[in-house]
């Protein structure tokens, strides 16, 4: 049964143990079973490089869109973001979103930003991948009015059940990364749990946030696979049965993923 890592940045993984070769990388997530990956843009600059992977891979996928967080010497107008998302090994806008975390100062060019985004994609009829931190209320808010009609995903999800709930109403995704293993992360076991598993989405965010037993070591994709098994167990369910899901739930969102390569 295969599995597919809903989100990572192929293009920044350490690779020192593959002597700097992706292809060992993505070897190893294959003999874990791993069969394809959503390789997610944090700036525009990354999209040439990222669909250079969609071509050279045919289990890598590419997105387009600038993360919340990153400081830009020009923003993005709505028609530069739709120039790199219309493309078709484009099957993504983001990650874009909001993060309040950090930075106060930003958040009210994080909200225009992030409108940015989903009026492109709602151009290009494409999903979004979102990032949301500390900032329900307002994405929530922005995606009623916003949210393209081809919806998305709230990836690396850590806000509320309550969160969680309204954006499946509303006909997004969840995905939930390596932070579901971490000790104090109850509430997004409780979201892991209790979600229903035809809005389930699983993610390594590599290089970031790698799962136990694997902490403190750089995240890779192949860690998606201990994600879903510590989700199975939470959820008292077989491997086999999260991944046969969360596979039908990525290509079922992800039209353009479907529609280019499925193995
Ligand atoms: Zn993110
Ligand atoms: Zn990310």
């Amino acid at each position: 049964m295969y599995l597919i890592d809903s989100h990572c940045h192929l293009d920044r993984l350490d690779l020192t143990a593959y002597q700097g070769d992706l292809a060992g990388a993505l070897d190893a997530a294959h003999d874990r079973g791993i069969s394809h990956f959503l390789a997610v843009s944090v700036t525009l600059d990354d999209v040439a490089e990222l669909k250079d992977l969609a071509r050279q891979y045919t289990s890598v996928f590419a997105s387009a869109g600038v993360h919340p967080l990153q400081d830009l010497p020009h923003e993005p107008t709505v028609d530069e973001i739709i120039k790199e998302a219309e493309d078709d090994l484009i099957v993504a806008v983001g990650e874009t979103g909001l993060d309040y975390h950090y930075a106060p100062e930003t958040h009210e060019l994080q909200r225009e930003r992030f409108r940015r985004h989903l009026i492109a994609a709602q151009a290009v009829e494409k999903p979004v991948i979102i990032h949301t931190r500390e900032a329900k209320d307002d994405t929530l808010a922005i995606l009623r009015k916003y949210g393209p009609d081809a919806k998305g995903v709230l990836h690396c999800f850590t806000e509320d059940l309550a969160m969680a709930r309204e954006a499946i109403r509303m006909g997004y995704y969840v995905s939930i990364s390596g932070i579901v293993t971490f000790r104090n992360a109850d509430q997004v076991r409780e979201v892991a749990k209790a979600i229903p598993l035809d809005s389930l989405l699983v993610e390594t965010d590599a290089p970031y946030l790698a799962p136990v037993p694997h902490r403190g070591k750089k995240c890779e994709p192949h860690h998606v696979r201990d994600v879903a098994e510590f989700i199975a167990d939470l959820r008292g369910i077989s491997y086999d049965e999260l991944a046969m899901q969360t596979t039908a739930n990525f290509f079922r969102l992800f039209k353009g993923a479907a529609k280019t390569k499925q193995e």
